[in-house]
């Protein structure tokens, strides 16, 4: 039995931190799942033992984000990014015409994807400012014959978060890339047509892409559409067309049940809000030594990206980081400087510990 003490405090991007507890827990029943004399990722995924699990994966996910009974829930492949060519596939319905709105790296890149299938109306977009900022709603130039309005509502590398719902008041459905900040905080599914999430940043492993649509806009798919990736094929089937990542819904499942025992995404939403207040404030309160260009209202609880007023000094910030047990810091190559992930798993006490880091490294120079 490895420590947990053992364990780095983990700022990584993604793949990311997963609670301590979820994975003792699979560690505990990696030879004999629940009696059953086999490892999850051994067994059937039409079996009983598993059926019953992925039945109780999809009702505590259900549970937890309060979804509506008109939506599907579906646990499927492809990543975050191969949403960006499903999602015009499944919504576009006939139509010729999407809006997307661009934030930053990855609205960007599931606008380049969907131009492979549609007109892409880019309705408003903060390239303007190195995407620092949530365009301001008024400013958006909708088309009311768009097939869907495609947002990014946590841009996971630029460190900006939309803290509320797009409120266009028109028949065009919203479709949200969520994938950086699911469950982080409590979000209004039945405001969007559709929503999804790559696990792998704030719901589990790798291999895994959570997708949640409204029954109304289904039906319609792309006749060329992979049948793995329709989503009205998968939701006919319980998501079980083809095999399913079984071990990687087996993990998702003991995060939700993590995630409730720390109060939902309630609990847990006020427990990331000081996390990140923390955060921003060492920033800001640094006199320069660090900065974030981001707008303090659309500043990501999830992703705090953040440089050195001196950045000759970033070697020796991340080298030090790591020397003190805080790993994953490097910014993504696109902004530089730093980023901090801190996730639903990552701690309050990991939290605490970069302050701290981040505080006496400014004292030294
Ligand atoms: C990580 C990420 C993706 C890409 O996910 P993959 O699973 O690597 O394809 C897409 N969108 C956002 C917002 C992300 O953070």
């Amino acid at each position: 039995m490895i420590l947990a003490a053992n364990r780095t405090h983990n700022f990584s991007a993604g793949p990311a931190a997963l609670p301590t507890e979820v994975l003792q827990q699979a560690q505990a029943e990696l030879l004999d799942y629940k009696g059953s004399g086999m490892s999850v990722m051994e067994m059937s995924h039409r079996g009983k033992v598993f059926m019953d699990l992925a039945h109780e994966v999809e009702q505590d996910l259900r549970d937890l984000m309060s979804i509506p009974a008109n939506y599907k829930v579906l646990f499927l492949q492809g990543g975050g990014k191969g949403e960006f060519s499903f999602i015009p596939l499944n919504l576009l319905r006939g139509k010729a015409r999407a809006d997307y709105v661009n934030t930053g790296l990855w609205s960007t890149g599931a606008i380049k994807e969907a131009a492979k299938y549609c007109e892409v109306a880019t309705i408003a977009s903060s390239e303007d400012k190195n995407f620092t900022y949530v365009p301001a709603e008024n400013s958006w130039k909708p088309n009311r014959d768009a097939a869907f309005r495609h947002i990014c509502t946590n841009e996971t590398v630029h460190g900006v978060e939309y803290f509320s719902i797009p409120k266009i008041d028109d028949e065009v459905p919203l479709v949200a890339d969520m994938s950086s900040h699911i469950l982080s905080r409590p979000m209004d599914v039945s405001r969007f047509g559709c929503l999804y999430a790559g696990a792998q940043k704030n719901i589990g492993p790798s291999g895994l892409t959570l997708v949640i649509v409204r029954d109304d806009l289904l039906g319609h798919a792309h006749p060329l559409t992979p049948s793995v990736f329709d989503y009205t094929q998968q939701a006919k089937s319980d998501w079980m067309l083809n095999t399913p990542p079984t071990f990687a819904v087996y993990l998702a499942g003991l995060t939700f049940k993590w995630l409730m025992r720390q109060g939902g995404v309630a609990g847990i939403g006020v427990v990331n809000a000081h996390k990140a207040k923390l955060l921003y404030d060492a920033i800001d309160s640094s006199n320069g030594f660090y900065q974030n260009h981001v707008t303090p209202a659309d500043r990501s609880q999830m992703n705090v990206v953040f440089f050195l007023g001196n950045e000759t000094q970033n070697a020796a910030f991340l080298e030090g980081a790591l020397a003190s047990g805080l790993a994953g810091l490097k910014g993504h190559k696109a902004v530089g400087g730093m980023r901090a992930s801190i996730y639903n798993a990552v701690s309050l006490t990991a939290v605490e510990a970069l302050v701290a880091y981040m505080k006496a490294f400014a004292a030294k120079f």
